[in-house]
């Protein structure tokens, strides 16, 4: 099919690289020159794990454009995505600018006696798919009033759930793909367009292997507002599940118990599972805090009080603090202190630094007069350009990081910090204080190499017992699964 995704941000560019990939003839359109340059040299504007090969695959079969024409793109096309950014307004309201304006080039763009299927990718509030559809409606009456009633489109959800860092797997190997709207013709465009990955009926690419245990992929069909609902409802769990562990942590740390065993205890129970039950620093990300403010700001609209999202909201702010009031504990007085931070982008395999907790925690401790040295695998070009209001010392490795340092904060747990030597990282130190603010180090393991070692919701194993069992591997290397694009480019970059 004809395909025009709308913005080549974190789920454009990869909706219509995988697309194309897919068989589908995909023009990708954005308003910012400088990424459609970038992806027609073939470099991806952003770092996402084999997107870049991915679109070689797609450029080499001629199935991918790039373009910042976005009307011609959107005349030719049987399906037009829109994935523009939806981020949020200070009252957390969503901001609807980009959905909007784009809306309305897709129906100054539409011909008369085609038919076309405009599908929201991006997440926003419920009545979005109402509100495209009057500004469709709206673009084309704006440019041909007289042949309006000649044309003929539909608009439907198909919310995204991919993760940064895991999306081109997220994308070809998904677990459901929710298709909502009142048009059978335009679920059934979508059913078509998605069939070889609902079957699983394509190759896979090399730096992408499916799954042993992938199968056909199901599909949801539903209303629009309950499409809408369905990824609202799904980060708001998913923020929920991680505001709990760490709420269950700062029990734990205050009677003498470990999160991790008692997370690990409940996450095998099924009606719980063990996914995203990692107590730490909190989440960030650009999606979480978007979308759980928008969705209380939606149901605050309609009259209702959600106290379930409010307190999750108020636990991850609350919980963003830790850091800050460890450092504290131990260091007393942080003015003129050396703080080491290790990663700055919100998670691993991301450059991506929108809401992410390192940069609220080098802010403060920059304003309490530390000074602030980072390192991060990736995102410090990004956080150079984003942040150049902050003095931060870049590093070029972590051992550099901690040079001098009175402390050491975990604050993104790339799997390279869970291989380093605590040892000789402990002895570059001036003190050597270890905040382990993703409780990627085993604690007893950190403190035998010689560090003060402080988790979160976490008691030393001779805390909690006196015993002196002898201590578990990192848990790094406990969890590690089985390796992803990202880690498996990640560790050939490093000769691993
Ligand atoms: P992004 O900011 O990375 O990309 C958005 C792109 O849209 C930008 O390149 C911007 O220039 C472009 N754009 C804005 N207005 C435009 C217009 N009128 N015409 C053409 N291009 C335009 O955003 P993102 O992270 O890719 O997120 C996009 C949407 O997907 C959001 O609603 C987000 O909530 C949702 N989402 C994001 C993720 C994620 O992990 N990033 C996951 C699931 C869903």
């Amino acid at each position: 099919m004809k395909v025009t995704v709308i913005g080549v941000g974190y789920v454009g560019a990869v909706t219509g690289a995988c697309l194309a990939f897919l068989g589908h003839r995909v023009t990708c359109v954005d308003v910012d020159g400088g990424k459609i340059d970038k992806l027609r040299r073939g470099e991806s504007p952003i770092y996402e794990p084999g997107l870049e090969e991915l679109i070689a695959l797609a450029q080499e079969r001629g199935a991918i454009d790039f373009d910042t024409d976005v009307a011609t793109a959107v005349r030719n096309s049987e399906v037009v995505f829109i994935a523009v950014g939806t981020p949020s307004l200070p009252s957390g309201e969503t901001n609807l600018a980009y959905l909007e304006s784009a809306a309305r080039t897709v129906g100054s763009a539409m011909e008369p006696g085609r038919f076309y299927v405009v599908v929201n990718k991006s997440t926003v509030p419920v009545g979005c798919g109402n509100l495209v559809e009057a500004l469709v409606r709206e673009g084309i009456t704006q440019t041909q009033p007289a042949a309006a009633a000649k044309f003929d489109f539909a608009v439907a959800s198909n919310p995204e759930f991919l993760r940064e860092g895991s999306a081109i797997d997220d994308s070809l190997y998904p677990g459901r793909i929710v298709l909502g709207s009142a048009s059978t013709r335009a679920i059934s465009t979508l059913t078509e367009l998605y069939r070889p990955l609902t079957e699983q009926s394509f190759a896979p690419p090399s730096f992408a292997p499916r799954p042993a245990d992938m199968t056909k992929v199901p599909v949801i069909s539903t209303s629009l507002a309950s499409a809408e609902m369905i990824k609202y409802s799904a980060n708001a769990f998913l923020a929920l599940k991680i505001g709990f562990a760490n709420e269950m942590g700062n029990i734990c740390e205050r009677v003498g118990a470990d999160v991790i065993e008692v997370m690990k205890g409940i996450g095998l129970d099924s009606r719980i599972g063990s996914g995203f039950l990692n107590a730490g620093i909190g989440w960030g990300g650009s999606c979480f805090g978007k979308d759980v403010s928008s969705l209380l700001h939606t149901a605050t609209e309609y009259g209702y009080e959600a106290r379930i999202l409010e307190a999750s909201l108020a636990v991850n702010k609350m919980q963003r603090s830790v850091v800050i009031q460890k450092l504290q504990e131990k260091l007393f007085i942080l003015k003129g202190r050396t703080i080491a931070l290790l990663g700055l982008a919100f998670k691993p395999y991301t450059d991506d630094l929108r809401d992410a907790p390192s940069i609220q925690i080098a802010e403060r401790l920059l304003r309490m007069g530390a000074r602030v040295r980072v390192f991060d695998p990736i995102a410090m070009e990004a956080c150079q350009a984003q942040h150049a209001d902050l003095k931060l010392c870049y590093c070029e490795n972590a051992p550099q990081a901690v040079i001098g340092a009175d402390a050491v904060v975990l604050v993104t747990e790339w799997p390279e910090f869970a291989a380093l030597d605590l040892t000789e990282l402990a002895k570059k130190m001036k003190r050597p204080v270890l905040i382990d603010g993703r409780n990627l180090f085993d604690p007893e393991l950190a403190m035998q190499a010689g560090f003060e070692y402080t988790g979160v919701g976490r008691a030393s194993r001779q805390a909690r017992t006196g015993d002196s069992e002898p201590a578990q591997p990192p848990v790094a290397a406990r969890r590690a699964p089985a390796r992803s694009v990202a880690e498996t480019q990640l560790a050939a970059k490093a000769g691993r």
